[in-house]
């Protein structure tokens, strides 16, 4: 079955966002299939980016990742990673839908609270860097 990462941004953990968040992935009908909370490094937010290593906000992304609490999540489901991505809307929060979980709870791209996998390639590799195997249920 598909699995997709999720990944609620220190921003979202520090506003009190997990429940919210988690439920909205469990009323979908999704199973959660791996959880755990986690201060990333700065040079393992490097890795999970490591894609936009030449964007200009690359640096202050990573610092970002690493500077507290992060919910790492498996979740599990049949279209699950992109319609994960359409639970979560558009990477810019000024873009996202109301509905969404960036459009109803954030308002700038540097702060949008959640991360999601955005193909089954990067979903596969994301799950590998942050959980072991036996970390999946
Ligand atoms: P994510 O990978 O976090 O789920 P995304 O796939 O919607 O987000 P990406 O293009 O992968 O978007 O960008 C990764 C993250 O980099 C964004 O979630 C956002 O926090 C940050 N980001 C993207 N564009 C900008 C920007 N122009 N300025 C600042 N930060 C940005
Ligand atoms: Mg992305």
């Amino acid at each position: 079955m598909e699995r997709t990462f999720i990944a609620i941004k220190p921003d979202g953990v520090q506003r009190g966002l997990i429940s919210e968040i988690v439920s909205r992935f469990e009323r979908k009908g999704y199973k959660l299939v791996a959880i755990k909370l986690i201060v990333p490094s700065k040079e393992f937010a490097q890795k999970h980016y490591h894609d936009l290593k030449e964007r200009p906000f690359f640096n202050g992304l990573c610092d970002f990742l690493s500077s507290g609490p992060v919910l790492a999540m498996v979740w599990e489901g049949e279209g699950v990673i992109k319609y994960g991505r359409k639970l979560i809307g558009a990477t810019d929060p000024q873009k996202s839908e109301p509905g969404t979980i960036r459009g109803d709870f954030a308002v700038v791209v540097g702060r949008n609270i959640i991360h999601g996998s955005d193909g089954p390639e990067t979903a596969k590799d994301e799950i590998a860097l942050w959980f072991e195997p036996k970390e999946l249920v």
